[in-house]
């Protein structure tokens, strides 16, 4: 491709709006626009990007056995109410209405298309094992669509969806979808992790996350350096602290005023004690009623723990008229002592001696709580959010954190869907049973974004050479030197018709736009033609990656490149 021919428009400027580096580039160079909040257009050098990891993507797919298809974007509302998402979908599922008053939406995923589909052409276990992907535009009415691509309201994804005949074979299918997934983000050159995500209601240990490592990343990765446990912050056990030996005497519960004194920080500092003498108790609502969280005033409580815990479909923090009728006072005095919902309390408060929580009463806290004496616990667990240095569930080492951008997300389904689709197969017996499923997902447009977010530095992108829009940037330093402008071109036309792919920077601008402008696009190899060099006969190779320099004859330079490329 000829640069002047090429739609690329750089910007100098960071774009002011523009918060994550990943965002700053991929604007700066030319390869995404905005056309409403979270809605882009992907320019010829995105594209290219894209392509390359639908590429890495569709190669891994069709490895393990995946088959491609194309499923509707638009759905009509019949099967998610038949799944029960219309409902429980929320504010993020775009919907609308036809001419005829029908209820459709825009994929967000497509279980519920794809378990339709299969429900009606699969009837026999003979079918089974299958495995069908598509790479598509999703829509998501994000509710704070941010960082261009990497949060975006319409973004391609790529989802896969298997179907087993039962547990054992949903659990090879995922096994050979997790290595699928680690080879296209080992391909695409990026640093990540797959961590243990919650499964909520499907339990067992079949949800990963796949996390580019990044400091801009939403996400927040627990990990152990010793025994290479990983989980998401939402996920992340902590080893149960080994119960306190109580020397300490049981002193007298006493309620004390404390005006206005409402947060941990207001509360401590006004009686003089450390947050981890104080008890955090929060009032839930359920689908099981309400009931009470306490963790140790240092501690956050982490909701997903507790709803599995309770095993319940929902619960969220309880709204201030369900805090005052059950506590009998204005949130953020609430405690265990007197309260008459059930109380679960996580495993650090095991031991812990007379405590300061809420009263119950406008104004006051008490002290010197102490359990069963003043009040029950219904159970003790592990339900705070995990810190770093806290102890790893499987051998104790302390944990540590680090932030990443989630990738991909594979998961076993179960019979979740199929159920309420009513897919099912028969089997060898004649005997009817529910398929089992399992989804997967790849953000394509993150996937670019994360890399560059891995793979920059001050002067602009330096793509993996896997991901690279093109593979050379021939930059001829004046345009309107025949002896260059011919140079440049038999190079040009040598490497293209090698199968390199080559942008040749022939625009009649000033060598320092070129340069500055062949730094931010990041191809890999840079070869410039100047009069000086090219006096002696040669050319000089720039690696983007390491920064180093070295001059070619231009006679060698198609064999350098092709056995430099060879080796990557
Ligand atoms: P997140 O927690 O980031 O919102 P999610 O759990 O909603 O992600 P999935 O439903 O598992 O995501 O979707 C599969 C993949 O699609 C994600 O791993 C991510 O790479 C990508 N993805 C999800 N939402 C977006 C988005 N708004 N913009 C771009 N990519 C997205
Ligand atoms: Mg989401």
């Amino acid at each position: 491709m000829l640069f002047s021919n090429a739609l690329i428009p750089t910007l100098k400027e960071i774009p002011a709006d523009a918060e994550i580096v990943s965002h700053q580039l991929m604007l700066r160079a030319g390869m995404i626009r905005k056309l409403a909040t979270g809605i882009y257009s992907y320019l010829p050098l995105a594209q290219r990007v894209l392509q390359k990891v639908k590429t890495i993507i569709r190669e891994e797919m069709n490895r393990i056995g995946g088959q491609e298809v194309t499923l509707p974007a638009v759905q009509p509302s019949e099967i998610w109410e038949e799944s029960g998402r219309w409902e429980l979908y929320g504010k993020e599922l775009l919907r609308f209405t036809d001419r005829h008053n029908r209820n459709f939406c825009l994929g967000p995923t497509h279980e519920e298309v794809i378990t339709d589909l299969v429900r009606r052409e699969v009837k026999s276990y003979r079918e089974l094992p299958l495995t069908l992907y598509q790479i598509q535009t999703k829509f998501r009415d994000e509710i704070r669509p941010r960082f261009g691509i990497m949060r975006a309201r319409e973004f391609v994804m790529k989802d896969a969806y298997s179907f087993d005949r039962d547990e054992a074979g949903a659990e090879e299918s995922y096994r050979k979808m997790y290595q699928a997934y680690t080879r296209i983000f080992e391909r695409c050159g990026l640093e990540f992790r797959a961590v243990e995500a919650d499964t909520g209601s499907i339990g067992g240990s079949f949800s990963h996350e796949f996390m580019v490592l990044a400091d801009s990343g939403e996400d927040v990765i627990v990990y152990c350096s010793s025994c290479g446990y990983g989980a998401n912050l939402e996920k992340a056990e902590i080893k149960p602290p080994d119960a306190p030996s109580r020397n300490e005497t049981l002193k007298k519960l006493e309620r004390v005023s404390t005006p206005g004194k409402k947060t941990i920080e207001e509360v401590t500092g006004f009686l003089g004690v450390p947050p981890h003498d104080l008890i955090k108790t929060l009032i839930f609502e359920t689908d099981q009623g309400p009931v009470a969280g306490l963790v140790r005033g240092d501690h956050e409580i982490n909701e997903v723990k507790l709803k599995n815990l309770l095993n319940c479909e929902y619960l969220a923090l309880a709204d201030d008229g369900t805090v005052e009728k059950v506590t009998g006072s204005p949130r953020g005095f609430a405690g265990p002592v007197g309260l008459r919902i059930p109380i679960y309390a996580d495993n650090s408060l095991r031991g812990c001696l007379n405590m300061v929580t809420g009263g119950n009463e406008q104004d006051t806290h008490c002290k010197n709580v102490n359990t069963p004496r003043d009040y029950t616990v219904i159970r003790f667990a592990d339900i705070r959010t995990a810190l770093e240095d806290d102890p790893c569930v499987r051998c104790g080492n302390q944990l540590r954190m680090r932030r990443g951008i989630e990738v991909g997300h594979i998961f076993k389904l179960g019979i979740k869907y199929s159920k309420s689709l009513h897919a099912t197969y028969l089997d060898r017996d004649g005997k009817e049973n529910f398929i089992v499923m399992g989804c997967y997902g790849i953000g394509v447009g993150r996937t670019v974004a994360a890399a560059i977010e891995q793979h920059h530095d001050k002067d602009g992108i330096v793509f993996p050479h896997t991901l690279a829009p093109y593979h050379v940037l021939i930059l001829p330093i004046e345009i309107n030197d025949d002896d260059l402008r011919n140079v440049a071109f038999r190079i040009y036309n040598q490497l293209g018709a090698e199968g390199v792919e080559v942008l040749l920077d022939d625009r009649d601008e000033r060598p320092g736009i070129k340069f500055k402008d062949a730094d931010l696009l990041g191809i890999p190899l840079r070869i410039t033609v100047g009069r000086r060099t090219l006096a002696q006969g040669k050319v000089e190779v720039k690696y983007r990656t390491s920064g180093t320099v070295e001059l070619v004859d231009c006679e060698k330079i198609g064999t350098h490149i092709k056995n430099h490329f060879s080796n990557c």
